[in-house]
């Protein structure tokens, strides 16, 4: 008996032992590093596609900053590297463990309150199988609804689309938009499943609303990378690329958006598995990003729009990414993306700047927003970095999706008013 108890307790263990244990982030910082020479930018290019460190925003000009997140043990080496090459910083977020610690409690206690009765509190996070029942749920009960399988991930998740259509046989022009192709970019989901909830529940009775849904069809896919999304609730906050295995390294997963074709390959993304802008071994390399291509070209002549929705910055941003040069189309995209900022501002004052990826944020290649505009014709391919600033990065709080969600829908309206 005592031997079956011990066998027992010893099963117990390796169970508990072998599942997820997740990434404590305690004592990690994020730094803010100043670049004042074009050396100094360069420099922190080529440290970024050649190491493991994680970037969480880079410096293009001068102007702009590089956030990186230290764990305690590197933290000597990583100033020692950064004072080598003259580079000043600061801590930006002290303790990050602390920050998601914060943020799973305010997710607890708005769970605990939530007496609504839709399937989930799109005034909250929620984790990937939440937000399908969500979708579920919509497409169940509000006629303007209907989703579809589209693909699957790497670990054989569905990637759904939602579509809000008042007239599917119509054939309108439509707008699209995918969401959370970055795992840890959670507020990317929270937004696009509030804007979901806004224009349902306001059609019919919101007059903007309803003259938007009989001109346009709108269609989400609110978690592009369910995997990385699953993975950043179990075991990894932080979690930003796909799941896929790389063959020949410990090191897993691919940045979805460095996996597209418009300069595959080049400055920008890294052809290091390790590296969390890894490009994957071709484009289109994932199912994730394969996905969005089969969208994006099933409705060949009718995307109005695509959006690809990120965090954070505060940054509207048009094509080209790979490339520093600019688009002949870049008077019209200014135009229109400085209609949806200027609306954006209008609400709480939130300062976004906006112009393309290559001359505003950095020259990142491969990614979702130069496919859509130079491979399938959509002139208004944005990508918009919703907040913060670096306050709280990545991890935005519940209470600031509402507010985020708010803002953008407002800039999005406008935006859709002015093309
Ligand atoms: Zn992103």
């Amino acid at each position: 008996m005592k031997f079956y108890a011990s066998i027992f307790f010893l099963y117990a263990f390796l169970a508990l032992s072998t599942t997820a244990v997740k990434v404590d982030y305690t004592g990690h910082m994020v730094i803010r590093v100043f670049p004042e020479t074009k050396e100094q930018i360069n420099f922190l290019a080529e440290w970024e596609s050649t190491s493991s460190v994680d970037f969480w925003s880079r410096s293009s000009t001068i102007e702009r900053f590089t956030d990186l997140r230290v764990n305690p043990e590197s933290y000597n080496d990583v100033a020692k590297i950064l004072l080598d090459n003259k580079l000043n910083h600061k801590i930006l977020i002290a303790n990050l463990g602390e920050l998601e610690r914060q943020e799973q409690q305010e997710i607890a206690l708005r769970r605990a309150l939530y007496n609504g009765n839709k399937a989930i509190d799109v005034e909250n996070y929620h984790t990937y199988e939440e937000v399908m029942a969500y979708l579920a749920d919509l497409a169940n009960t509000n006629p303007l609804v209907t989703t579809m399988v589209a693909g699957a991930s790497v670990e054989g998740r569905d990637i759904v689309q939602a579509t809000i259509s008042s007239d599917l046989a119509a054939n309108k022009p439509i707008a699209w938009f995918d969401c959370n192709i970055h795992a840890r970019e959670w507020i990317t989901a929270a937004t696009c499943i509030w804007i979901i909830d806004t224009i349902t529940t306001g059609y019919g009775s919101d007059p903007e609303i309803t003259a938007l849904v009989d001109q346009y069809d709108w269609k989400f896919v609110p978690i592009a990378n369910p995997d990385g999304y699953a993975f950043s609730w179990t075991n990894d906050r932080l979690w930003r690329k796909n799941r896929a295995v790389n063959p020949g390294s410990i090191c897993m997963g691919v940045d979805l958006n460095r996996n597209f074709p418009v300069g595959f390959g080049g400055t920008g993304s890294s052809n290091g598995p390790c590296s969390e802008t890894f490009h994957g071994a071709a484009a289109f390399s994932e199912p994730e990003s394969n996905t969005l291509k089969n969208l994006i070209a099933a409705d060949q002549g009718r995307v109005k729009t695509a959006i690809s929705m990120h965090s954070y910055s505060q940054l509207w941003l048009s094509s080209y990414s790979y490339t520093s040069a600019l688009p002949s189309d870049y008077t019209t995209m200014l135009r229109a993306m400085r209609a949806g900022v200027d609306a954006i501002t209008a609400t709480y004052g939130t300062v976004y700047n906006y112009g393309s990826t290559g001359t505003v944020l950095y020259i990142a290649s491969g990614v979702s927003t130069d496919h859509y505009y130079v491979n399938e014709g959509v002139l208004h391919s944005y990508t918009i970095e919703l907040r913060d600033t670096g306050l709280y990065g990545f991890e935005l709080p519940p209470r600031l999706i509402v507010p985020t969600a708010t803002e953008t829908w407002n800039g999005i309206k406008a935006f859709m008013n002015a093309i």
